[in-house]
């Protein structure tokens, strides 16, 4: 006899999923940054609500063509933790 109750699945995610809550503090206040950087100087920043227009670092006007997408992490409102979700589980 086979009890097959639980039917779970295999998740095969490829885009990030949007975690519950934060690992750090359980609160459930999470939003969704986007890390992209200025090629020509290196530097990485969270894509913000309002656009921005020029370098922090190099003052250098930014353009579609000098930034690219480095990848999303998630962050808590409560404690201010960031966090990668497709960190929680290794497959490949
Ligand atoms: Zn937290
Ligand atoms: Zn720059």
């Amino acid at each position: 006899m086979s009890q097959e109750g639980l039917n779970e699945r295999p998740r095969r995610n490829a885009r990030p999923t949007p975690p519950d809550d934060c690992p750090n503090c359980e609160a459930t206040a999470l939003v969704t940054r986007t890390i992209l950087e200025h090629l020509p100087c290196g530097h990485t920043y969270f894509r913000d609500a309002h656009e921005i227009d020029v370098c922090t670092k190099c003052n250098a006007t930014l353009t579609t063509d000098a930034v690219a997408y480095r990848g999303t992490v998630f962050a808590c409102l409560s404690c201010r933790h960031v966090f990668d979700a497709t960190a929680r589980d290794g497959d490949e």
